[in-house]
């Protein structure tokens, strides 16, 4: 075991071994997402983690300005976690959920609809934000047919959107080099334009002013397709992976009068703007419009253990409840569907957000992040600045001929000065654990306004 793992050297600690250094072997770990061959020559990696810092292989601290990969909310190395997931494992490791229970996965369900508006009061658990995704889609299609509406199949996504790697998300996702590799992905699926239009609404602080004329696409597609083959849109209420697109003004709302005028099912895909982000539980409640259909994933567990989930309003579970008591209602389910591990580690979670505040601390700092955020706009290469709650983008000019190259050269120049930053292309994204600071404010953005003036 050790000579897979270590050529570095070892660091003990209280309780446990900590591995700094390179491993012998880069090779074996295909790594996603992840120019693999530019890693491997010169590789970075986090080895510890603390509050907003990460420690690097090389003993550096590194501020933490994308909480992971948008998960760790409540910061690192939470410790009322880690308990809570030794105990769990020590008392039931594992139950399965398909026609059995464990008061875990029941007590966490409870807590997750507490905040939610209206009658989204049910859930189903995944273990990703992908399947909770796919999860969504296929409630989505089922819902109609069981009400006698199985001509509605078609599923609206939007340019630009991101819904996680498999097969549905990967096809009502609008990313392209995301889907132009896997062939056909799902048939009878169509996109909504994107909302970001840099020559309207740069340097918005906040939802733009411009664009809620977007939502009525909706309006155009149904005439193309017949509200009676469009089963659900789904969106992600701020588009997160593509570069932080914050919807204009009304745009949310306006997709959900158009859903409700044709009978459309709407998602909001919350697996980043869940859990306080925007300083409220989720986009929902943030923009007061109320979907049918939430899929959630991320900071569920503080990015600790893999967990996703979905909530569906009462109307939806109870058409699934219409056949014989005894039969099966969904033939859908994952083996790790609310993994008693996963929920242990999400009770906590909860409680820590609960307990600290932390979704009010995120309305308290926003004005400061903001003003942060804004104050790079006169630097080299800045297109566009753009912010909610505890999110930003910076979108910089692509080199010509090189997309991409320019957003790439700022993450690994932060990471050198010990910020990690997130490169979506050329928009680097920014979106801290919700306990930052404001001196961390300060340090994020200065590294950054240090490396912008720096690159080329
Ligand atoms: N949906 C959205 C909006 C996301 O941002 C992500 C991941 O970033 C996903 C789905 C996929 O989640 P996962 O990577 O957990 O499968």
């Amino acid at each position: 075991m050790l000579q897979m793992v270590a050529r570095g050297i070892m660091w003990e600690s209280a309780v446990e071994t900590i591995h700094f250094g390179t491993p012998s072997d880069l090779d074996a770990f295909w790594m996603p997402f992840t120019a693999n061959r530019q890693f491997k020559a010169q590789p970075r990696f986090l080895v510890a983690a603390e509050g907003m810092y990460y420690t690097s292989g090389d003993g550096r601290q590194i501020l933490d300005g994308t909480a992971g990969l948008w998960c760790v909310n409540a910061g690192h190395g939470r410790q009322e976690i880690a308990e809570a997931v030794q105990a769990q494992i020590l008392r039931l490791d594992f139950a399965p959920t398909f026609q059995m229970g464990h008061p875990a996965a029941f007590d966490l369900a409870h807590r997750l609809v507490e905040p939610l508006p209206n009658d989204l009061n049910h859930v189903f658990f995944t273990n990703s934000g992908s399947e909770a995704v796919e999860t969504a889609l296929k409630i989505a299609l089922m819902y109609h047919r069981l009400r006698g509406e199985g001509s509605r199949q078609r599923l609206i996504g939007r340019e630009r959107g991101y819904h996680g790697v498999n097969f549905g998300g990967i096809s009502v996702g609008g990313i392209g080099n995301n889907r132009k590799f896997f062939g056909n992905l799902l048939t009878g699926v169509d996109h909504l334009p994107h909302t970001h239009n840099i020559e309207e609404n740069a340097f918005s602080r906040g939802q733009p002013q411009w664009g809620v004329h977007l939502a009525d696409e909706l309006e155009r597609l149904v005439v193309l397709h017949d509200a009676s083959t469009i089963a659900a849109v789904i969106v992600e209420p701020i588009a997160g992976a593509t570069g932080v697109l914050i919807p204009p003004i009304g745009y949310l709302e306006r997709l959900r009068e158009i859903c409700n005028k044709y009978g459309i099912l709407l998602i909001f895909d919350e697996v980043i703007t869940g859990f306080g982000r925007l300083g409220k539980p989720f986009a929902t409640n943030y923009f007061g419009v109320v979907p049918d259909i939430i899929t959630v994933a991320k900071g569920i567990t503080n990015g600790t253990i893999p967990m996703g989930a979905v909530f569906v309003r009462q109307g939806i579970y109870e058409t699934f409840m219409q056949g014989p008591e005894n039969a099966v209602d969904f033939f859908h389910g994952y083996t790790y569907s609310g993994h008693p591990v996963a929920c242990a580690a999400s009770l906590a979670t909860l409680d820590i957000y609960e307990k600290e505040g932390l979704f009010a601390h995120v309305e308290e700092v926003a004005d400061y992040w903001e003003n942060a955020a804004h104050s790079l706009g006169d630097l080299p290469h800045v297109l566009d600045i753009r912010n909610l709650g505890m999110l930003a983008a910076i979108e910089l000019e692509p080199i010509s001929g090189k997309p991409s190259a320019r957003g790439f050269e700022t993450f690994l120049r932060c990471y050198e000065q010990g910020v990690l930053v997130r490169a979506a292309g050329d928009n680097i994204a920014l979106s801290p654990p919700l306990i930052i600071e404001k001196h961390h404010i300060d340090q994020l953005f200065g590294t950054l306004a240090e490396v912008l003036s720096q690159i080329n």
